[in-house]
């Protein structure tokens, strides 16, 4: 009929006609836990997957329905599915996908909690979870076995930018027989779409640039029609119960609609930062992929169309020096999420990651000066003004 939407009209229109629902711009919310069956008969077959419609709101609901159309035409995948959280989102796929004996293959940094479900969960049930570096997909080769059932992995990674290979990645986990599940929080799919590159599945925490806000903790997941379905009626539907609230649905519909604008401008925000971490003095390294100097640069610009707006950093002076700089900040929030209208800073060794032993943050790439920044909305100008005065003078100032 039409020629295909772009990005931010999908993210704006998909799947919603304001005729079939009394002329509302907007749509309704639907604050619902149950559906009435027209006949007994029609419940029945609804039960028995026989008949099309809504039983139970832990099941589905028609706002939630709304917002899985949209994650899935902007992810490019099939369906999608909204739980209470992004560790949600995470748990039910896993729960779904794996059973005692399998391995899962991890990339060796992760969000924290993640790491934790991992290491205290996953393993406890008889699971085995693999640590592999996969900013060389040569190192997932050297380990995958017929027991991968699942191959795990964020890029940009949190919170050291370090990215994943996603197309080779994939290439390989797929050889093997292992199902590749990446966490696009983020990027988001306004900078990249795993699916398209050759991941299974998708997972966000939509808490962050999908909300966009600061005022909900979601989760979404994106994938094909049957491995959505199954992960609704098993990891959802029975062994988490983590169904998104119809009003978060609601709320992170709204964030959807302004995505791509709120990425652009937290993208360039975010370049003349780093640009500005790395020129000064007292900054020891800066990772972000918008600069030449950051190792997997050449990735980056292939994999992602805007380099996103997540920046790592250290300060010259180790922890302490970072603990008194981030003590300064006046405009810049001490505070953990990211992807929110405001600019938030945090110290994952003894935040974010504070999950993981000061043995297992070594070896895995998280040093204790680390700083996190997430580069809001404000004027660019405000904010670096805010890293300026709070940074620390250098001892010996250039002689020019
Ligand atoms: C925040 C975050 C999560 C967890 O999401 P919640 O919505 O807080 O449960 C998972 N992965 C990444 C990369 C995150 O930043």
């Amino acid at each position: 009929m039409n020629s295909p939407k772009g990005f931010a009209t999908r993210a704006i229109h998909h799947a919603y006609d304001p005729q079939q629902n009394e002329g509302a711009l907007t749509p309704p919310l639907h604050l619902t836990s149950t559906f009435a069956f027209e006949t007994a008969e029609a419940g029945g077959e609804m039960f028995a997957g026989e008949r099309q419609g809504h039983i139970y709101s832990r099941i589905s609901n028609p706002t939630c329905d709304l917002l899985e159309s949209r994650i899935a035409t902007l992810e490019g995948a099939e369906a999608g599915l909204a739980l209470s959280s992004g560790m949600g989102a995470i748990t039910a796929v896993l729960w779904t996908l794996l059973s005692p004996g399998d391995e899962v293959i991890v990339d060796k940094t992760l969000y924290g909690c993640t790491f934790a479900f991992m290491r205290h969960g996953l393993e406890k049930w008889g699971v085995t979870i693999t640590h592999v570096d996969m900013t060389d997909p040569e190192n997932l080769r050297a380990v995958i076995s017929e027991q991968t059932r699942v191959v795990y992995f964020e890029t940009p990674a949190n919170p050291n930018m370090r990215l994943v290979d996603i197309a080779a990645t994939a290439a390989i986990a797929h050889e093997a027989g292992a199902q590749v599940v990446v966490d696009n929080t983020y990027a988001t799919p306004f900078l990249t779409r795993p699916i398209e590159l050759g991941a299974d599945l998708v997972v966000h925490s939509a808490t962050k640039y999908l909300g966009g806000h600061g005022d909900v903790v979601a989760g979404l997941v994106a994938g094909t029609t049957e491995q959505i379905t199954e992960i609704r009626l098993v990891g959802m539907k029975d062994m988490t119960g983590a169904v998104m609230a119809p009003f978060n649905a609601m709320l992170i519909l709204r964030g959807l609609k302004t995505l791509s604008l709120r990425m652009e401008r937290h993208c360039v925000s975010a370049q003349i930062a780093a640009d500005y971490l790395q020129n000064h003095p007292s900054v020891r390294a800066v990772h972000f992929p918008g600069l030449e100097s950051f190792a997997q640069h050449a990735l980056a610009t292939r994999q992602m169309s805007k380099p996103g707006a997540m920046i790592a950093f250290e300060v010259d002076g180790g922890m302490a020096a970072g603990v008194e700089f981030m003590n300064n900040l006046n405009m810049i929030q001490r505070a953990v999420s990211l992807g929110d209208a405001e600019t938030l800073i945090q110290h994952p060794a003894s935040m974010t990651h504070s999950t993981y032993t000061p043995e297992e943050r070594a070896e895995h790439g998280i040093s204790d000066g680390l700083i996190r920044l997430s580069v809001g909305l404000e004027d660019v100008a405000d904010i670096i003004a805010d890293l300026d005065q709070a940074l620390p003078r250098p001892l010996h100032h250039a002689a020019e």
